[in-house]
């Protein structure tokens, strides 16, 4: 008998901070696929396996779906009646739909004109409280935790510690498809929280300890069931950087808006996952991301978003330069899905063809586009 998959916090019970009275608020999240690239090895001549991990196919089109989960669940539990959070896009547009299916009030701040059009539409969709502010996401982020000490919203950001126990579970469904760790597992880093987040469950899974996991969350279910973690590789948007810099940024800017991020909220745990995992940080040019984005979907048939295809040009760059051996299994995790920012992608293709509706204008097109 095949089981209904209803969510990660079902799947992975024995390992979230959840118990059987729970009100468990779900939307089907996780279980995303694994692909290994297929056309590009040959394409452009690398000796590496890379697998992509499609978050975007969650049911808001990004992993934030695995932390809200968890967020909303628990701020249910806690009788909590209005979430709020500073987004650039895809946190509203999760936190807006798990808020709509527990049946509490959604608050979410963006910053004015620099959110993705599909994410803004999603936020107003599942009738969240949009607030648009004439700042970045570094603003938003401050006024939410001001705010919060005032009045009685629960703070679904990645500061939530439940959002990155409900992120970790990423780790467990590639060990579980892999049949092991990686040799390394690559993210595009905004705040850092998805790559703390697959840390400590890199760490989980093998039982080893990390700085990183939470001292009041006990997992109950302690399965060892990998024999080692991957290094971690963070990569950033060249205009914002504050991980290669080594301080935080104040303007940060770049096409890829989902990390669009000067002041990191998890800017100690980050660098306390490089340090353990022996990885390192990066970053890529906005040409470059816009690029490798372009190259996933003309041959592998993979749309993601910008800010997703980071993770990927990073990895590319660093096979080149022979950082990263030949051989190597290679994760790069895809956040979000590519029709998040439909402008961006239409900005960097060919305009369609306009002919008359005549057979003979449409075989034309055709004979001219296979010779
Ligand atoms: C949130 C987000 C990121 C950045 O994740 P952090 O946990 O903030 O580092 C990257 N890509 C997409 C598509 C996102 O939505």
């Amino acid at each position: 008998m095949i089981k209904h998959y209803t969510g990660i916090i079902e799947h992975y019970r024995g390992r979230l901070p959840v118990s059987l009275s729970t009100p468990v608020v779900s939307l089907g999240e996780g279980n995303t696929p694994l692909i290994e690239l297929k056309n590009l090895p040959s394409l452009l001549q690398f000796d590496a396996r890379i697998l992509v991990k499609f978050e975007g196919l969650n049911p808001t089109g990004s992993f934030k779906d695995r932390g809200m989960t968890m967020a909303v669940t628990k701020a249910l539990e806690a009788g909590s009646k209005a979430i709020i959070c500073a987004s650039t896009g895809n946190t509203s547009a999760s936190a807006a739909a798990y808020a709509a299916r527990a049946g509490i009030i959604s608050f979410v701040l963006i910053p004015e004109g620099k959110i993705a059009f599909g994410k803004l539409s999603q936020a107003m969709m599942h009738g969240a409280v949009v607030i648009q502010i004439r700042g970045n996401f570094d603003d938003g982020m401050r006024l939410v935790q001001e705010v919060a000490r005032d009045v009685p919203v629960t703070i679904v950001n990645s500061i939530n510690p439940y959002r990155l126990q409900g992120q970790k579970t990423a780790a467990f469904e590639i060990i579980e498809e892999l049949g092991d760790a990686p040799d390394f597992h690559a993210l595009p880093v905004g705040n850092a929280g998805n790559i703390t987040a697959h840390w400590i469950g890199y760490s989980e899974a093998a039982g080893l300890p990390t700085a990183t996991a939470p001292a009041d969350m006990p997992v109950s279910d302690k399965r060892v069931f990998s024999s080692r973690r991957p290094m971690m590789l963070g990569y950033q948007a060249a205009g914002s950087a504050p991980f290669m810099r080594g301080k935080m940024v104040e303007n940060p800017d770049t096409v890829a808006t989902a990390i669009r991020i000067g002041h990191p909220m998890s800017w100690n745990q980050a660098w306390i996952v490089r340090e353990e995992s022996s990885g390192w940080f990066g970053e890529r040019t906005d040409e470059e991301i816009l690029y490798v984005q372009k190259l996933l979907a003309r041959h592998e048939g993979i749309f993601c978003e910008p800010a997703s295809a980071a993770s990927v040009a990073g990895v590319l760059r660093d096979i080149t330069e022979g950082r990263i051996p030949p051989g190597a299994t290679i994760v790069c995790t895809l956040t979000g899905h590519g029709l998040k920012d439909p402008d961006t992608a239409i900005a960097q293709s060919s305009r369609p063809v306009s002919v008359d509706a005549s057979r003979d204008a449409i075989e034309a097109v055709i004979i001219s586009n296979m010779s």
